[in-house]
């Protein structure tokens, strides 16, 4: 039976891509029996009556599963920054990177609307994008008006899913469209011109990218630290992960404890000042949550 990848859902369809062809099929009805429903990024064996339509009979084993947007397998999170208009803000980038990484899923960092810095502006950004670079993190300066960097995501993209992140204005829209020329993605400056709220689809869809998958909806809307424990914290911070073995105390939350190596990495500059500062404040998030139940 031939296999393939869903790419998007609508009305109880799933248009199924299988060797450059979109094949339009219906869940089978073991799938409802069961309480399964098939997602966009699920790779599936359906069987098809002609070239247009079938049905899926199978679902293999996701890799994950984000809830919103519903999508499956993805691979990477496209986290978008701009470098003004909104200002860039690292504690809003390390909630995220928290967040993407809590959910085992690899995050690029991209800079946009570098067109808007002045000299002084874009120093102070270089001197951030240096930063996260030596943590491991890829990150990229790019714009979406002048096209500035956008050649360079592209490698990042291929034979991916990845969904784009970041919060509302900085150009996630922009940069998809800027990306892939046939898109046209509803921007902030014709939603607000047409006088109606965004975020009006109501379905998910994988659109191509060049070789690449990338969802139309973004994702990682909720920023608290919800299904994350205070002992997991130093793990999604990778340059706190890599010393924490040399903590004296097992189960060191490098706060108050002695001999701390991530608080020596600190004095001594090997760990950033303002990443310490953020993990002792979405600790203390963590600590200060109520109990679920
Ligand atoms: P989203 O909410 O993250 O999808 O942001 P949009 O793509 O809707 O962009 C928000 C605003 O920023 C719009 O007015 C865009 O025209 C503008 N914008 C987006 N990218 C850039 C860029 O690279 N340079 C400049 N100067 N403006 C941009
Ligand atoms: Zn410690």
């Amino acid at each position: 039976m031939p296999e393939g990848k869903i790419i998007k859902a609508l009305s109880g369809f799933y248009y199924v891509k299988s060797n450059d062809k979109i094949i339009q099929c219906r869940g089978r009805g073991v799938f409802r029996k069961h309480n399964i429903t098939p997602l966009v990024g699920d790779n599936v064996v359906f069987t098809a009556e002609n070239d247009r339509e079938g049905y899926i009979m199978e679902i293999k084993e996701r890799d994950n599963e984000l809830v919103r947007p519903p999508i499956a397998n993805v691979d990477q999170a496209i986290l978008i920054f701009s470098a003004k208009d909104p200002e860039f803000s690292p504690n809003l980038l390390d909630r995220f990177l928290v967040i993407i990484e809590s959910n085992h899923i690899e995050p690029i960092i991209v800079i946009t609307k570098i067109d808007l810095t002045n000299d002084e502006e874009l120093q102070n950004i270089k001197r951030y994008a240096e930063i996260y670079q030596k943590i491991g993190y890829e990150v990229l300066l790019t714009s979406s008006i002048t096209g500035d960097g956008l050649e360079a995501i592209y490698p990042y993209l291929k034979n991916k899913i990845s969904v784009v992140a970041g919060q509302s204005g900085v150009g996630k829209s922009s940069l998809l469209n800027a990306l892939h020329s046939d898109l046209k993605l509803e921007t902030k400056a014709i939603s607000k011109h047409l006088g109606r709220g965004r975020h009006t689809t109501r379905h998910v869809e994988l659109i191509e990218i060049g070789d690449g998958l990338v969802a139309d909806t973004p994702g990682f809307s909720s920023l608290d630290f919800i299904d994350i424990e205070s002992d997991e914290l130093t793990y999604y911070f990778p340059e706190m992960k890599e010393r924490f073995a040399d903590c004296k105390f097992r189960g060191c939350l490098h706060d108050k404890e002695p001999k701390c190596a991530i608080k020596e990495a600190v004095e001594n500059g090997e760990i950033e000042q303002f990443r310490y500062n953020h993990y002792l404040m979405f600790l203390k998030e963590i600590l200060q949550r109520k109990p679920r139940y």
